[in-house]
């Protein structure tokens, strides 16, 4: 038998390995992100079309390389950021495994140009699928340059599984952002399709939360800062008011490399035990300076996950820490932006004032009801009489059983009776009709006549706006940005009236009618933040989940009072809704009790 087995051609071998570091567009550009630092740029630019499906490209004004390296940095295990096994325990820059070239140029067509500030010239270097096409000298700025064309070219099957462009953008911009918060000193900058996402200028870690994440974060942050003889914990907390419901902005940085731990996201959310509605999630930004040789981030080829020596007196100290550092500031005044590094001055207050969650501010006098009755679409009309043939009974109204949906007969109550509507604990509406009676709970009930009324607006692309006398502008973070340029025709069919304007910012002339006189920015952040929770939760469509999202922060709430005629039109329009019977969430609205029911009590 002659022997079968050879050794794979490195070319194989690269892609097999490329498998691991490099899932999509996303992971190239953090590794590459990473060697511009590691390199000691002090500017460094990304540029990607299609999502980085077509080209990621990554230029430094680093320390560049001599044209023997830049060969060899092409090379599986070849790196110069350790010589020997010792060296893996004193780990300060971001790549140390020597694979990332190597695998994103099995996997793609690269162009390199490098240059040393004391070289004249630099090299240029081709490489597809593993395969060296050219190399040379060329004339090129100092720094480095790399070009990432049609990533996984060669394996189809990857290529395939990419998601869409919105999904991978939003990964490249996660991915940008982990590198970009920890290196504050360096410029950094991001471009998609011709536009720029990000500008981030040299500066402080506030300054850089805020130029990512826009200038609503200056007022939100607490600072943290200890020093003890394991760990240096500085950055910046989240207020507990700006708690948010879906896990957004929590950041944990070893030594400047962004890291996921749960272990110690629980000491965190331990330190906001009590202060933080339920279920929500509060910001952070955290950067942990720890010797190098008490960790072990060789654990994963992603290097997100890390061991620590001493997990749990870490876990000790951050929760104390973060919890000293809300006691002292969470109540505090906003801080001066310009103030920025004199942080020690900022004045303590007690924190006995009460934290409340961020509601809407409404106008009490705006009814939400008055708008014009006979709006209501032919769908819904027709519906009302295909309802009542259903519900109606048909000859007594002894026929009427608890086990049939009963009709609720609203429209056959007169105008005497509508009268001696009533509200219980400013929640539960209750109303005689013919056949007895029917308990509406007011919350859900607005929440399911505003649904129908933003899906139809969303189908008729239009609904009433009022103009705002002072037109807004909104910045926001470039994630979310991008999802509301997503959403936008629909969102401007629910009564915004928004447009682009420039980078990241939004022009809002107008909001929906319902809103009273709510803040453009408030309104539309909380939008997102239910749309964004709905997503992740429960995976609805689109114009599904915004009318939900929209229902439910414009909806009246239960504890408010509402007058006779307020909860006469708020029955008025719940029945002339599709499904008055449940919320859009499925939870009942309406329950209705017979004469009969009432009898079958009092009987003997
Ligand atoms: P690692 O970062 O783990 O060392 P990489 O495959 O990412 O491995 O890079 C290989 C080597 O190429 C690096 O060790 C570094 O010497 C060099 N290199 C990569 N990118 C750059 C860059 N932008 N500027 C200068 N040198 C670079
Ligand atoms: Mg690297």
């Amino acid at each position: 038998m002659p022997d079968i087995i050879q050794l794979l051609p490195d070319s194989v071998a690269n892609q097999i390995a490329a498998g691991e570091v490099i899932q999509r567009p996303a992971s190239a550009v953090k590794e590459l992100l990473e060697n511009a630092v590691d390199a000691g740029a002090t500017e460094i630019t990304l540029v990607v079309k299609d999502a980085g499906k077509t080209l990621i490209q990554v230029i430094d004004n680093g320390c560049g390389m001599s044209e023997t390296d830049a060969r060899m940095s092409f090379e599986r295990h070849a790196t110069s950021k350790i010589k020997k096994a010792d060296d893996l325990f004193n780990i300060r820059t971001k790549g140390f495994r020597g694979e990332a070239l190597a695998s994103i140029a099995a996997i793609a067509q690269v162009e390199l140009k490098s240059r040393q500030h004391d070289s004249d010239t630099g090299t240029q270097i081709i490489i597809e699928g593993s395969q060296l096409k050219s190399q040379g000298a060329c004339s090129c700025p100092v720094g480095t340059s790399f070009s990432i064309k049609n990533l996984f070219f060669n394996v189809p099957a990857r290529r395939n599984f990419l998601k869409s462009e919105p999904v991978e953008l939003r990964h490249i911009i996660d991915e940008f952002q982990r590198v970009a918060l920890p290196h504050p000193g360096i410029v950094f900058s991001m471009h998609h399709n011709g536009q720029e996402v990000f500008h981030l200028e040299k500066g402080a870690l506030r300054q850089r939360i805020v130029g990512v994440f826009g200038a609503n974060y200056n007022n939100r942050l607490v600072p943290v800062e200890e020093a003890t003889p394991i760990i240096t914990i500085k950055g910046f907390v989240g207020k507990p008011e700006f708690a948010r419901k879906t896990r957004g902005e929590q950041f944990f940085f070893i030594n400047q490399r962004f890291i996921k731990s749960p272990y110690l996201n629980h000491a965190i959310q331990s330190a906001y035990e009590q202060i933080l509605p339920a279920d929500s999630f509060p910001s952070y930004f955290l950067d942990l300076e720890v010797d190098p040789k008490s960790i072990d981030i060789n654990i994963h080829p992603t290097k997100t996950e890390i061991k620590f020596e001493d997990e749990k007196s870490i876990y000790a100290i951050l929760r104390s820490v973060v919890k000293k550092s809300l006691g002292q500031y969470n109540i505090a005044p906003t801080i001066d932006f310009n103030q920025e590094m004199s942080l020690v001055d900022i004045p303590l207050k007690s924190n006995k004032t009460i934290l409340e969650q961020p509601t809407i501010k409404v106008n009490p006098d705006f009814n939400p009801f008055k708008t014009e009755k006979k709006s209501a679409s032919p769908i819904e009309s027709s519906n009302k009489e295909n309802w009542e043939k259903l519900f109606i009974p048909s000859d007594s109204e002894e026929e009427v059983t608890q086990e049939k949906i009963v009709h609720p007969d609203w429209e056959k109550t007169n105008e005497e009776s509508k009268r001696s509507t009533f509200q219980l604990h400013n929640r539960y509406i209750f109303s005689p009709i013919r056949s007895g009676f029917m308990i509406i709970e007011q919350q859900g009930a607005h929440e399911r006549i505003l649904y129908e009324r933003c899906i139809a607006s969303m189908e008729k692309h239009r609904s009433a706006s009022q103009q705002l006398l002072f037109p807004k502008t909104i910045e926001l973070p470039a994630a979310d940005f991008a999802l509301v340029k997503e959403l936008l025709d629909d969102i401007n069919a629910l009564g915004f009236d928004m447009s682009e304007m420039g980078r990241n910012t939004f022009g809002v002339q107008g909001i929906p009618v319902e809103a009273g006189n709510a803040d453009a920015g408030i309104l539309l952040e909380k939008l997102m933040e239910s749309y964004k929770q709905n997503l992740s939760e429960l995976k609805l469509e689109k114009r599904d989940n915004l009318a939900r999202s929209m229902a439910r922060n414009m909806s009246i709430k239960n504890g408010k009072p509402l007058g006779t005629q307020e909860m006469n039109s708020l029955i008025d329009e719940l029945f002339a809704c599709s499904m008055p019977y449940t919320a859009p969430d499925g939870r009942p609205v309406v329950s209705t009790f017979t004469l009969e029911d009432l009898e079958k009590r009092f009987k003997k």
